[in-house]
């Protein structure tokens, strides 16, 4: 191995591996699912059918966003036993799989945010962080060391392994209220106008909006994704603070799951709905010149790649020179990298001890 090519683990991110790649066969019925809105040639459009859509679309987003996402994934309020059941059921009407697999896919996202670890980590390209991942093979089944705690409900092992039923439930329902145009209208292009919306979190509220605060990701905040997804777009605010209940942080930021679970937790279901104090709220601001680690690490990496790519297989004097230097600045790039981490690290340590003392 010449010095132009040493491992560098930094540079071994993002390849694509086998059961990376999209299983075009078991990816059928996802595909077809998108063609049913041609069915609209023959049984029109009715009023009756575009009601029943906007309520499928939204209660539906509700559950996702309310139940998969800020309940079962981050814990950011309790529910007793049956409304967390009811909760699950309501999700699995979304056709994205059962509660367990969703949380458990999620909190990987969280815990390995921008890296290879994550699960559509938006580093490798639009097309994976929105649909790829979930096509592929790697990420079929539930990884249920990642959320133990709700892996003991036996009822909720059983929705994670029936998942489609409630699906096909609402879908006769639609059906039953607003014929075929009811179905196609209220069950189909709900279906897939809601799969996308909650898709553009993972692909695109990584790269489209603006970021608030210092993360260690590349998360943005968008109020065009927070519009289709009930509040999910603040993203920024939501990796800054997971465990917050509310994803829009200020009054101006419209975030409707959270005004529906506060008036849930007025008669009594939710409760212990989780705030970030002030203080963090008013931390790690970039307007504030905070380390932006986040950005940093996605773009040295991008650079350490593009260096790594480079070079020549010349074998005389000057393809060895190219070589040396590619090496050092390699050497150079990881130790800048290492370094910034660990600034950004011991920053957040005094941080965290501040809001101790706070
Ligand atoms: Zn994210
Ligand atoms: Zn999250």
């Amino acid at each position: 191995m010449d010095a132009g090519a040493a491992p560098n683990p930094q540079l071994s991110t993002m390849r694509r591996r086998a059961d990376d790649r999209v299983n075009w066969v078991s990816s059928i019925p996802f595909l077809a699912f998108h063609t049913t809105p041609l069915l609209l040639l023959w049984t029109g459009v009715s009023a009756r059918a575009v009601v029943l859509g906007v309520v499928a679309y939204w209660g539906r987003m509700f559950f996702i966003t309310a139940g998969y996402h800020r309940y079962f994934s981050h814990r950011t309020y309790r529910l007793a036993r049956v409304p967390q059941f009811l909760m699950a059921l309501g999700g699995t009407t979304a056709l994205q799989k059962g509660p367990l697999w969703w949380a458990a896919n999620h909190r990987d996202h969280h815990r390995y945010s921008d890296t290879e670890m994550d699960v559509h980590s938006p580093q490798k390209g639009f097309w994976w962080s929105h649909v790829g991942w979930i096509l592929c093979d790697k990420y079929s089944a539930t990884e249920t060391d990642r959320i133990k705690d709700f892996a003991a409900y036996p009822e909720l092992r059983f929705l994670n392994r029936h998942d489609t039923f409630a699906a096909v439930l609402l879908a006769v329902t639609c059906f039953a209220l607003g014929g075929w145009s009811g179905l196609v209208i209220g069950f189909f292009v709900s279906t897939i106008a809601l799969w996308h919306s909650t898709f553009f979190v993972n692909s695109l509220a990584h790269v489209m909006g603006r970021r608030r605060y210092a993360t260690e990701d590349t998360s943005r905040n968008s109020v065009i994704i927070a519009v289709l997804t009930m509040g999910e777009g603040w993203h920024n605010n939501h990796h800054y603070a997971p465990s917050s209940c509310r994803n829009g942080f200020f009054w101006w930021e419209w975030d409707p799951s959270f005004y529906a679970l506060k008036a849930l937790s007025w008669v009594g279901i939710v409760k212990d709905m989780k705030s970030p104090p002030a203080t963090l709220l008013a931390s790690n601001r970039l307007k504030d010149g905070s380390l932006d680690i986040g950005m940093f690490r996605a773009n040295w990496t991008k650079a350490a790649r593009a260096v790594s790519a480079a070079g020549s297989d010349r074998r005389d004097a000057l393809g060895e020179s190219l070589r040396t230097r590619k090496a050092s600045l390699e050497g150079l790039l990881d130790t800048s990298l290492e370094s910034a981490t660990e600034l950004a690290t011991t920053i957040r340590r005094g941080q965290r001890e501040q809001l101790r003392k706070a």
